[in-house]
């Protein structure tokens, strides 16, 4: 099912003709209205006129993290307040928090882009809509509240916490779709289990599980545990959760291009990758009023695919990002990515897929301990299998990803459970 099929199918040369002419629009909204943006085009001589095409875009200055903060809060805004109907703010993973700004267009397009996600997995205005994101400055809780409202679902605005009560709630009210972190769906279902609630016991058809990085073996987890998973992605400075989102083929999510342009860069040099390149992904907004950013770095590491999908959209796909460019460790010189681990880690079984990776810099060399929990059912007293397994894990670790890594095999329940966006990792070394 599509939520609207004129794009969602839409053919590349027609997809071309739209983005080029939405493209110069908004570049023209940018330069007349955005005093920084304009300056850092006329630093290197251009001006509007000279973007016509999608082709083009390489000209333009890329945008990063730091532009954002230097326009705090409302620097890079390009309609008068009297046009904003709501603010939100990244969750600050990585620092200082940043501001963006939607007119009442702004949010219809949100919803639209959301309600996509939604209707591809089969949603519609009979189903109730229980959304665990939380409300408030994060985007996650109103982005699916938008999304659910345009299709006309039943909504549940449970927001995050108590889970007890959230299982009651899922179990009680029907809900059919779900949408939280991917941790947070865990540890509902495990919730859900030390209740006696079985999945017989509730109606959840379908989850749209975003705002993280998670992997493959988590996605099985979590269909085994509570519902079939699919993934959602989204950042604050492009719009929020429904940038792009999986079809039911399960193999990338379709990125709203009539939307969001897309490219991938080399982070280190930051030169356009051909399509299908592993590297950063650089989003265009070409449809936004208040906060269209031209070319933002996202820092988060990516792969675009161009193909037929089963789904019959043509959009293109970005496989599952691996995690930010600045979530990568370097540890002993070796590139790793949280998530990897999180693989293997799942892979082997007999761990539940809750962990936390704590690197430290021990007479000028960097340590790698993982916590990581073992399920209930093997636990055991006996300490020689337990240090057995850990063993064995960390030779995976070694094999797979050429680091040693110490692992402490921990009890149930012992690492702290988020209702958002899980902490996978704790570098001392920052610290110090
Ligand atoms: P913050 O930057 O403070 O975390 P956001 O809530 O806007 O604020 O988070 C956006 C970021 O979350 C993305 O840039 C990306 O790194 C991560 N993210 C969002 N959805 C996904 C997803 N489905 N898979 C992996 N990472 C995701
Ligand atoms: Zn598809």
């Amino acid at each position: 099912m599509y939520w609207q099929k004129e794009f969602e199918c839409i053919s590349v040369d027609e997809l071309r003709t739209l983005q080029n002419e939405r493209l110069q629009k908004t570049v023209a909204h940018v330069y007349e209205n955005v005093k920084y943006e304009r300056d850092k085009m006329k630093e290197i001589g251009i001006e509007a006129g000279d973007i016509k095409t999608y082709e083009d875009l390489y000209k333009l200055p890329l945008l990063t993290k730091q532009d954002l903060r230097e326009t705090y809060p409302y620097g890079l805004f390009a309609v008068p307040n009297d046009k904003v109907v709501e603010l939100h703010a990244s969750s600050g993973t990585t620092g200082k928090q940043i501001v963006a700004g939607y007119t009442q267009k702004d949010i219809k397009i949100w919803g639209d882009c959301f309600a996509r996600a939604l209707t591809s997995l089969g949603a519609t205005k009979d189903d109730y809509m229980h959304v665990s994101y939380g409300y408030g400055l994060f985007t996650g809780g109103f982005g699916a509240h938008y999304g659910a409202q345009q299709i006309g679902m039943t909504i549940i605005p449970v927001s995050t916490g108590n889970t007890q009560r959230q299982v009651n709630i899922i179990k009680d009210f029907g809900s059919t779709f779900i949408c939280c972190t991917p941790s947070y769906a865990l540890f509902i279902a495990e919730t859900m289990k030390e209740m006696g609630v079985t999945k017989s016991d509730i109606k959840l058809k379908a989850g749209l599980f975003g705002a993280e990085p998670w992997t493959e073996e988590m996605r099985k987890e979590i269909e085994e545990k509570l519902c079939k998973a699919y993934d959602i992605y989204g950042l604050t400075e492009i719009i929020g959760p429904g940038v792009s989102f999986e079809c039911m083929e399960q193999t990338g999510m379709h990125i709203n291009e009539d939307h969001f342009l897309v490219e991938t860069i080399d982070p280190d040099t930051g030169k356009v990758l051909p399509e299908g390149e592993q590297g950063e992904l650089v989003f265009t907004c070409i449809t936004k009023e208040a906060f269209p950013l031209l070319r933002y770095r996202t820092r988060d590491i990516g792969i675009l695919k161009r193909e037929k999908c089963s789904c019959g959209r043509t959009l293109v796909k970005m496989l599952k990002p691996m995690g930010r460019s600045d979530d990568m460790l370097i540890i002993r010189g070796v590139n790793v990515f949280p998530s990897q681990i999180e693989s293997v880690l799942l892979n082997l079984g007999n761990t539940n897929p809750h962990y936390q990776i704590i690197v430290d810099r021990v007479n000028n060399t960097d340590t790698l301990d993982v916590n990581v929990e073992i399920s209930t059912e093997i636990f055991s007293d006996v300490v020689s299998s337990l240090e057995d397994q850990e063993k064995k894990i960390s030779s995976q670790i070694f094999s797979i990803l050429g680091i040693s890594a110490k692992i402490h095999l921990v009890e149930p329940k012992t690492i702290p459970r988020s209702e958002g966006k899980a902490v996978r990792v704790i570098d001392k070394r920052k610290l110090h």
